[in-house]
């Protein structure tokens, strides 16, 4: 594959740069990112891949932009309310960069659809708000054998990590089970500043790209925390937990689990 002029222009200052070059900009290009979440994390993600040239993205939200969104979600604007945050999304993706394919899924991502979804995909970005997704994720990721970033963000604070098979700890090496329903408040209850979104996406994009182009050392056994407010980043080392009910070396977890269709179970 070689570049067309607009390509050479559009992504100078990425093959300008020794960690990519002409040939880190053609594994971007052929690359395949899913971000699952087109909200405050998806947003910069989205964009950021876009903008950078990875050739197929794939973006999966079933909701549709609400006004409380766009004091974060900085993908979709005023005259996208009421529109599904992935039709809105695309539109600005390829408003961005025209050179990108992407694939939407308008839908909720659950133990019937995920593997189907994440399976053409080289690495997956969790932008989700909720802890049965992250797990779900994270479970999905592991058992077929695919790297993905999470992260989390409420009020001043942001948390990422990145799993890589074989490489390090899962999500649910470091936490174990979701938290009961309602012991940890949602951004909707806690509330979140907007700009968090924005670092702790971009760092996810960032992670993506570092692992696409094979350089750099990504987020894998450590976990990055910010907190805003003292303007402090640390990362704490993880190790793998061999008792990890999924990534262990006695896996207990074989299937996938909607949690909170466990919970409904449970009350019927
Ligand atoms: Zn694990």
């Amino acid at each position: 594959m070689s570049f067309t002029n607009e390509q050479v222009e559009r992504y100078s200052r990425h093959i300008i740069l020794k960690e990519v070059g002409a040939k880190g900009q053609k594994k971007l290009l052929n690359a395949k990112v899913l971000i699952i979440g087109a909200g405050g994390l998806g947003a910069p993600v989205a964009m950021y891949l876009a903008a950078a040239g990875v050739g197929t993205i794939g973006i999966a939200d079933a909701d549709e932009v609400d006004l409380s969104n766009l004091q974060r979600q900085v993908i979709h604007t005023t005259a996208d309310l009421g529109k599904a945050k992935v039709k809105s999304a695309k539109e600005t993706m390829q408003a961005i960069n025209p050179d990108v394919k992407v694939n939407t899924y308008r839908k909720f991502i659950t133990s019937e659809n995920i593997m189907d979804i994440i399976k053409d995909y080289d690495f997956i970005i969790d932008g989700t708000d909720n802890f049965p997704a992250k797990f779900l994720i994270n479970d999905a990721c592991v058992m077929a054998g695919k790297p993905f970033c999470h992260a989390g963000i409420i009020r001043f604070k942001g948390q990422l990590m990145t799993y890589v098979p074989g490489e390090g700890p899962c999500y649910r090496c470091v936490f174990k089970d979701p938290p009961p329903k309602d012991a940890v408040p949602t951004c909707k209850q806690a509330g979140v500043i907007g700009a968090m979104a924005g670092v702790i996406g971009s760092l996810q994009a960032m992670e993506a790209i570092k692992y696409i182009i094979g350089k750099g050392d990504l987020l894998t056994g450590r976990l990055l925390t910010y907190d805003a407010l003292t303007m402090t980043f640390r990362t704490v080392k993880l190790p793998k937990n061999h008792e990890c009910p999924v990534c262990g070396d006695h896996p207990t977890i074989t299937k996938l689990i909607d949690y909170e269709q466990a919970e409904c179970d449970m009350h019927i």
